[in-house]
């Protein structure tokens, strides 16, 4: 009986969307540290080893702005090149269309790293009312790495990178905006007992030595 009930609602549901209803909920680590602190380099090594799909908002939204016919692009790549956090409508858009892209593509792929948020107030209430109850938070990987040592790595990316903000000037902004809106959401999730901090200025292998030692015991 119920085996025939269920037969009939999934012929009347569309079939993707009967699909998407029976995923798994997203689980996500964010992943917060100041530009240059080694997110991407870590979040590659994470990717290889354990379940994960790596989702950087920085790296979506460089994608927005060269996608053709983007209403946003232009906003988009000013917001970039003066170190400022891009509204938050955007970002969350992104990310929430790659989440349910991957999912869709393979339903066993429900473990994401989104790196690079929140940034700021902005996005943490974007993610709460947007996004509660549809995506388990796990926790923050923060990756702690002094200014300086995060402005000589990016000045040394930059010489490849072909960045618009890879350089000393666009790097003081976000700098700043880095410690004046995301550590107060580092801090936030500190006292929700929610943050995995990693000494970043160490050398890339040390650092993923810790990373492993988090991801072991958290999953
Ligand atoms: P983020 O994603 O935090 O901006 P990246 O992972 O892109 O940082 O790293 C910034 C630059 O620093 C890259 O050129 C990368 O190769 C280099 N890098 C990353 N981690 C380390 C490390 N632990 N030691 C030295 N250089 C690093
Ligand atoms: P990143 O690649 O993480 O260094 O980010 C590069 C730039 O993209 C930042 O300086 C911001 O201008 C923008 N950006 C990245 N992540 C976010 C975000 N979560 N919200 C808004 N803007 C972002």
């Amino acid at each position: 009986m119920i085996g025939r009930l269920f037969g009939v609602a999934s012929q009347r549901v569309p079939s993707l969307l009967y699909r998407v209803s029976l995923m798994m909920k997203p689980q996500v680590v964010f992943v917060l540290g100041g530009p240059g602190a080694g997110k991407g380099t870590q979040c590659s090594r994470i990717v290889e080893g354990y379940g994960y799909t790596h989702l950087s908002a920085g790296d979506l939204l460089r994608e927005e702005r060269a996608r053709e016919g983007s209403e946003f692009g232009q906003l988009i790549a000013n917001y970039i090149k003066e170190g400022k956090i891009v509204p938050v409508e955007i970002t969350i858009n992104l990310l929430r269309k790659a989440m349910e892209e991957t999912m869709k593509k393979d339903e066993k792929k429900f473990r994401f790293l989104i790196d690079g948020f929140p940034r700021n107030e902005d996005n943490l209430q974007g993610w709460n009312s947007s996004m509660e109850g549809k995506a388990d938070v796990k926790f923050v990987l923060f990756f702690d790495c002094g200014n300086e040592v995060c402005i000589n790595r990016c000045l040394e990316r930059g010489k490849s990178s072909g960045r618009t903000d890879d350089n000393r000037e666009s790097l003081e902004k976000r700098i700043q905006t880095y410690l004046q809106s995301t550590r107060p959401i580092i801090d936030l999730y500190e006292k929700l007992g929610k943050v995995r901090t990693v000494d970043a200025s160490r050398s890339v292998d040390e650092v993923f030595a810790d990373v492993k030692i988090i991801l072991d015991k958290e999953g």
